[in-house]
């Protein structure tokens, strides 16, 4: 079923306090420490890890920076680790990009561009192009979603960097409607055969399925990508199937709203799902956290 702009909008704001709630589930806690805790469960059981620090509208450039500077050293000489950042939220401030990219070249952790509104990506490329000559290993987002990803994943094959493929959160305005899993295909079908490695990241288990099919017969590696606060037993189960390397995004920070709002808005079900364990755990915090142990651990 197709809902209208005005019905989204109406759900949107039904479904804001369920979001405020909700979205505390898909971080791992405010601080750095909090984020590394669950790391190092994740990494007990061989699975990867991409921290990324979410931030709140209170938060500086500065303070965001030195948040991912944070970061850069405490994955030091993890393997298998790297930080995930949002430039925007640097307001694209080169000096401060500069910062972090010196510390993530010096301590060898690759740094990874979340994908952010089409609006901001054309400047989001610009920067990530004039960054690659920087000794640092760089890695980006491309959202199936959008149209212009197929033409982003040329230019990503062209410069040689690690792609990760998502549906997106935010819709493409030439093509709101257009379809998430034939659009994430296509982006795929891209990067097959050209790119260096592709991180499929998404838990629809059908469609990481035929991703990896698709780029392991053109003879380009790849892994699965999961995100820490979404159910996980199936796409590991997958994993061990298809012997496939897996990260986890582990975000901590501030529990992002727009996130938990556009995941709802797009997948309504998703609120029933929310409603339904917030009644079971009766709303409390405690049963919330043992949900995500109990994710992270089994
Ligand atoms: C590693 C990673 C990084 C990402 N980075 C970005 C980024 O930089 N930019 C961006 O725009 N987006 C990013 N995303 C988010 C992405 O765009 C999708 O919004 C998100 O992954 C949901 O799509 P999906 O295919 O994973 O799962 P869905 O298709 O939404 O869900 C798959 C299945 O998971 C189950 N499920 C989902 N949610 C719940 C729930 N709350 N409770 C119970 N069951 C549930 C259901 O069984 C559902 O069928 C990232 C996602 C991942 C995994």
């Amino acid at each position: 079923m197709r809902l209208t702009t005005r019905a989204r909008r109406a759900i949107s704001k039904c479904l804001r306090p369920l979001a405020r709630r909700a979205a505390g589930a898909y971080v791992a806690g405010e601080h750095l420490e909090d984020a590394l805790e669950v790391a190092d469960r994740l990494t007990d059981r061989g699975l990867g890890v991409t921290l990324g620090f979410w931030d709140g509208e209170e938060d500086s450039p500065r303070h965001i920076a030195d948040t991912y500077l944070a970061g850069v050293k405490a994955l030091a000489g993890r393997d298998h680790a790297y930080l995930s950042i949002k430039v925007p939220s640097l307001k694209f401030s080169e000096d401060l990009l500069a910062e972090v990219v010196g510390q993530a070249a010096r301590s060898e952790v690759r740094l990874h561009f979340d994908a952010l509104g089409p609006e901001v990506s054309d400047r989001s490329r610009a920067l990530f192009d004039r960054l690659l000559d920087r000794g640092v290993d760089l890695s980006y987002t491309l959202p199936g979603r959008w149209m212009r990803s197929i033409e982003d994943a040329a230019w990503a094959a062209g410069r040689g960097f690690v792609v990760r493929v998502v549906k997106g959160q935010w819709a493409d305005p030439a093509d709101p409607r257009r379809d998430l899993r034939t659009g994430f295909l296509q982006v795929i079908d891209a990067l097959a055969g050209r790119a260096r490695h592709v991180a499929v990241a998404s838990h629809d288990v059908p469609l990481v399925t035929e991703a990896v099919n698709r780029l392991r017969a053109a003879g380009t590696s790849c892994e699965m990508e999961l995100l820490y606060g979404l159910p996980m037993r199936e796409s590991l189960a997958l994993a061990d199937e298809l012997k496939l390397g897996v990260h986890v995004y582990v975000p901590y920070g501030k529990a992002y709203l727009p996130y938990a709002l556009a995941h709802m808005q797009s997948n309504p079900r998703i609120a029933w799902w929310l409603l339904r364990d917030m009644l079971k755990s009766r709303g409390s915090r405690k049963h919330t956290d043992a949900r995500q142990r109990e994710l992270v651990t089994r």
